[in-house]
C-alpha cells in the first residue's frame, strides 16, 4: 500500500463537478483578474470569519509583507516572531528593512514561546508576528495582551491554521491583520498559488487594496507605489467551491489525528501531538517526535509512506540568518526539535486502514 505524504487528486475527484463547473464559469466569463468570483469569495472568506475585510493576494508570503508595509514597519524595527516556521513569516520582516527577533518554541505544542517574550521587546520592536503552527493555535490571548501592553501591532500569520480555534474564537480574528496561504497543500488550497488578508479596520482594508494594486484604487491613478499581488479569478472560483467544505476536511483531520495519537500514545521512543486546551487544532500537519527520527523515515519510505519534516532547519539557524549571530543556546527547544519531529502522511481523505498501516509500520521498526 502507497501511502502519499498528501494526496491533493482524491479531494478533487470527492468535488470533481464542482470544480470543473467554477472553472468553466471563469473561462466562459473571462474573469481572469479581479472581477466577480474574486468579490464572492473574498465576501465568503470575510463572512465565514465573522470579519469585515477579505483581502485576496498572491500567496501567503505577499499577504504577510503587505501588512507589514502598510503598517509603516520598515528600517530601524524589529518584529518579534517565533524560530519554528516557514521561512515567509520572517524573511517578508526583513525585506521590508525591519530585523526579525526569534522566540523560541514551548516544549508542548511548537508555538512561539509567550514567557519569553517580554524580555525581547525593546524601543524599536514595532509588531508580533506570531504563527499556528502545525493547525494549532498559538497562545494568542497572552501575546494579544502583551501588544495591547507595549503598544505593538499584532499579526496573526494563519496560512496552516484555517478556521482553528482559540477559546471557541477562530485564529485570526484577535490580531489587528491575519494572512492566509491557498497554497495548494494547505488545509483550504487552491490549484496554483493564492493568499489573503482579514481585517475589521476599514483604514488597513483601504491600504493593502492599495498597496497591492500597485498603489492604486482607481485605474491609472497611483497614489503610491505598490506591488502586483492578486488572487486571480480561477484560484478565487475553486476556492469558492471548496470552502463550504472546510469545517468537514477539517474534522476529518483531527479525527486522523486522533487515530494515530491512540494507537501511537504507548510507543516509548515517540512523542504524539498534544492538544492545548480549549483549542480547536485543524492538523495540518501530524508532527511527532521521534527517537532515530532519520532511520524511521527512511525505514517508512521503503515501505511505500510518505514523511515529512517541518522543519529540517529552524529558521534561526538558517544559512539565511547567520549574520544574526544565533546560536543553539538562543532557541534551545526549537534547536532539540528539529532533530526529532517528523510529520505523518495528513488529509482528510485518509483512511482508518491505511493509519492502521502506518502506526503498525512504525511499531514494527521500533520493535527490530
Ligand atoms: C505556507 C506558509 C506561508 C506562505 O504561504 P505561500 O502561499 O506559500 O506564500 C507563510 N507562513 C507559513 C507558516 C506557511 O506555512
Amino acid at each position: 500500500m502507497f501511502i502519499p505524504f498528501v494526496d491533493l487528486k482524491a479531494q478533487y475527484l470527492s468535488l470533481k463537478n464542482d470544480i470543473d463547473t467554477a472553472i468553466n464559469n471563469v473561462i466562459n466569463d473571462t474573469a481572469f483578474v479581479g472581477g466577480k468570483y474574486l468579490k464572492e469569495f473574498e465576501e465568503n472568506f470575510a463572512r465565514a470569519y465573522g470579519v469585515k475585510h477579505c483581502i485576496g493576494v498572491a500567496n501567503g508570503t505577499d499577504a504577510i509583507y503587505i501588512v507589514l508595509k502598510m503598517l509603516g514597519i520598515g528600517q530601524g524595527d524589529e518584529v518579534i516572531t517565533v524560530a519554528n516556521s516557514w521561512i515567509s513569516t520572517s524573511e517578508t520582516i526583513s525585506q521590508t528593512g525591519a530585523k526579525p527577533v526569534f522566540i523560541d518554541i514551548e516544549k508542548d505544542y511548537f508555538n512561539i514561546n509567550t514567557d519569553l517574550i517580554e524580555d525581547k521587546i525593546t524601543a524599536r520592536t514595532k509588531a508580533i508576528i506570531p504563527v499556528h503552527l502545525y493547525g494549532q493555535p498559538a497562545r494568542i490571548d497572552i501575546i494579544k495582551d502583551l501588544c495591547q501592553k507595549h503598544h505593538l501591532f499584532l499579526i496573526e500569520d494563519c496560512a496552516q491554521s484555517h478556521f482553528a480555534e482559540y477559546d471557541g474564537k477562530f485564529v485570526g480574528t484577535f490580531g489587528h491583520a491575519s494572512t492566509f496561504s491557498f497554497y495548494p497543500g494547505k488545509n483550504l488550497g487552491a490549484y496554483g498559488d493564492g493568499g489573503a488578508i482579514i481585517t475589521n479596520d476599514d483604514i488597513l482594508d483601504e491600504k493593502f487594496r492599495l498597496y497591492a494594486n500597485h498603489g492604486a484604487l482607481k485605474k491609472h491613478h497611483h497614489l503610491i507605489e505598490g506591488i502586483n499581488s492578486r488572487l486571480d479569478g480561477l484560484q478565487a472560483a475553486i476556492l469558492n467551491a471548496k470552502l463550504p467544505h472546510i469545517h468537514n476536511w477539517n474534522s476529518a483531520r483531527l479525527n486522523n489525528a486522533l487515530l494515530y495519537n491512540e494507537l501511537l500514545k504507548d510507543v516509548k521512543q515517540l512523542q504524539v501531538p498534544k492538544i492545548r486546551n480549549n483549542c480547536k487544532h485543524i492538523f495540518h500537519v501530524y508532527s511527532l517526535r521521534a527517537e532515530h527520527r532519520n532511520e524511521l523515515m527512511a525505514y517508512l519510505n521503503e515501505n511505500d509512506i510518505q514523511t515529512a519534516i517541518h522543519y529540517p532547519n529552524a529558521l534561526p539557524f538558517m544559512p539565511a540568518y547567520a549574520y544574526l549571530g544565533y546560536n543553539e543556546n538562543d532557541c534551545p527547544v526549537a534547536a532539540d526539535y528539529q532533530h526529532k519531529i517528523l510529520s505523518l502522511p495528513m488529509y482528510p481523505e485518509l483512511s482508518r486502514e491505511q493509519i492502521l498501516f502506518v502506526a503498525d509500520k512504525i511499531k514494527s521498526f521500533y520493535s527490530n
